[in-house]
């Protein structure tokens, strides 16, 4: 029966221009589907909600196509995706295939376009996926490669003159302010909410900001250094995670290099040994039921120090000796001090066989779930459209995907793109969907592709453009190419 069908549990679906995205809460995956696609899983999913089977005319009216393998390519990739599933209590492989056959008529119609290669890759869209929230700059931390630092040494972004007048630290919302922020994300129907700093557990009301947000919907990360502070707060705050994203130091590094002990080394041991009690023992037994999906991962900058030898193996080999699964690799962005910077940033060289070292690490550690971020796009250059289509890379995301709040509430393209002259309003005063969808920031941004004077530079006149168009942090003009980029090396 095609009603034994259905929409994979947490699977969202969000009604766009083209079609739709469809978002799965459990495992983190966007797609994007055309509107026919849409419209069978919207079937689906009404078809959960209501008690009232439909006919199969119903099906046969929407779906009928005379390229029966493509549908079934089409069923097949969104049971791979998790986004539908059977219902409980019934054979997958049977049904499966009694399904496909039921909604594959032999009738003559359009045929259903699902990520096809004519599906283009920047589409706008009706609100972000994912908006980071800085929900402080204040930290107790030291870290030499810290990026808020740098916001906050920014004299642009200080209104009146004098350490004390950085609007993002003096105008930092109170509880029932974030709170508000939240809800205009939610309304908004953004999927994916990423909370950092500074130092999110300087803030002594987490505990109730987090909740706020996963009990609306959305899925809740956080990245943090850890600490003391941090391991006594995680427990109250770790039914609303999805992800733990633990920012590791230089210092935790050079203690594997050095065979001693740091303070954040003992942090993370500690942490692997509470996540066990919280998961495998019945005295939590309020995180059983809700965190069992927790991921806990680490965030490594790739400064020039981790580039030269071996530091990148050997310190992956570390992060999975203390238990971490999955590693995002960071492209070291300018911190505060200039010296460090100048000191760190690695040489475009260093990248040239960064995918290779990369594909060896994994090819070690199949277990392991190793990420680059969006900064180290030109790793995948040499995709193939259709291959990066697929994949889901878009490159470059700022203001198109994503955006993000400071703790003042005004907001960005990009958490690394926090300055005055980038910011396109404020989530308390302004309206979110009307600042997405016309500010000229978000909008400069977001079509940077089509603008000529980048379309004149080397990354916009690189093949890979689409998929990669290089990082705007490292742009000296927001329509310049990526100096970074380790193309010009080969
Ligand atoms: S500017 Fe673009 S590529 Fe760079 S970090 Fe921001 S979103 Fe990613
Ligand atoms: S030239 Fe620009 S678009 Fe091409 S790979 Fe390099 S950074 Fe990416």
């Amino acid at each position: 029966m095609l009603m034994d069908i259905c929409l994979c549990p947490d699977v969202r679906l969000r009604q766009e221009i083209f079609g739709g995205l469809v978002f799965n809460k459990r495992t983190g995956t966007t797609v994007e589907v055309d509107h026919r696609a849409f419209q069978f899983l919207t079937m689906l999913s009404d078809l959960d909600a209501s008690p009232i089977a439909p006919t199969a005319n119903s099906y046969i009216y929407a779906y009928n196509t005379n390229q029966e393998n493509k549908l079934l390519k089409f069923i097949q990739e969104l049971f791979d995706l998790k986004i539908i599933c059977t219902k409980p209590g019934t054979d997958l492989r049977s049904l499966k295939l009694d399904a496909i056959k039921k909604i594959s008529p032999h009738h003559n119609n359009k045929v259903i376009t699902y990520r096809s290669s004519t599906f283009p890759f920047h589409q706008l869209l009706s609100a972000p996926e994912s908006v980071h929230y800085a929900i402080t700059y204040r930290c107790n931390h030291k870290c030499p490669d810290c990026y808020a630092k740098r916001i906050m040494a920014d004299r642009s972004n200080y209104v009146g003159g004098g350490e004390n007048s950085c609007k993002f630290i003096t105008n930092e919302l109170d509880t029932n302010g974030a709170m508000a922020i939240i809800d205009k994300i939610v309304a908004m129907g953004v999927f994916q909410l990423a909370i950092g700093g500074g130092s999110p557990f300087i803030r002594t009301d987490l505990e109730k900001i987090i909740p706020h947000a996963s009990r609306q919907g959305l899925v809740v990360h956080l990245t943090t250094e850890l600490g003391n502070d941090e391991l006594m707060c995680l427990p109250l705050i770790v039914p609303y995670l999805s992800c733990l994203q633990i920012g590791i130091n230089s210092a935790t590094i050079n203690s594997e290099l050095s065979h001693k002990s740091t303070p954040q080394k003992d942090f993370i041991e500690q942490l692997f040994i509470e996540e066990k009690k919280w998961f495998s023992t019945q005295s939590h037994p309020s995180l059983l039921s809700s965190s069992s999906s927790l991921l806990i991962g680490a965030n490594l900058m790739l400064n020039r120090t981790m580039l030269e030898g071996s530091t990148l193996e050997n310190s992956i080999e570390f992060l999975m000796k203390l238990g971490f699964k999955q590693i995002t690799l960071l492209r070291y962005k300018p911190p505060y001090s200039v010296e460090r910077w100048q000191s760190e940033n690695p040489r475009p060289y260093q990248f040239l066989n960064l995918e290779g070292r990369i594909a060896g690490i994994k090819q070690l550690n199949s277990e392991l779930n190793l990420r680059i971020d969006c900064g180290l796009s030109f790793l995948e250059q040499d995709l193939t459209p259709e291959q990066a289509r697929f994949a889901g890379f878009f490159g470059c995301v700022a203001g198109g995907r994503t955006m993000a709040v400071a703790p003042d509430g005004s907001i960005y393209p990009c958490s690394q793109l926090v300055s005055k002259k980038f910011c396109a309003g404020n989530l308390l005063k302004d309206h979110l969907d009307s600042l997405w969808k016309d500010s000229t920031v978000f909008k400069t941004f977001r079509n940077l592709r089509n603008k000529r004077n980048f379309r004149e530079n080397a990354c916009g006149t690189c093949l890979a453009k689409e998929w990669c168009s290089g990082c705007r942090v490292f742009a000296h003009e927001v329509y310049d190419n990526d100096p970074g980029c380790p193309k010009g090396e080969r």
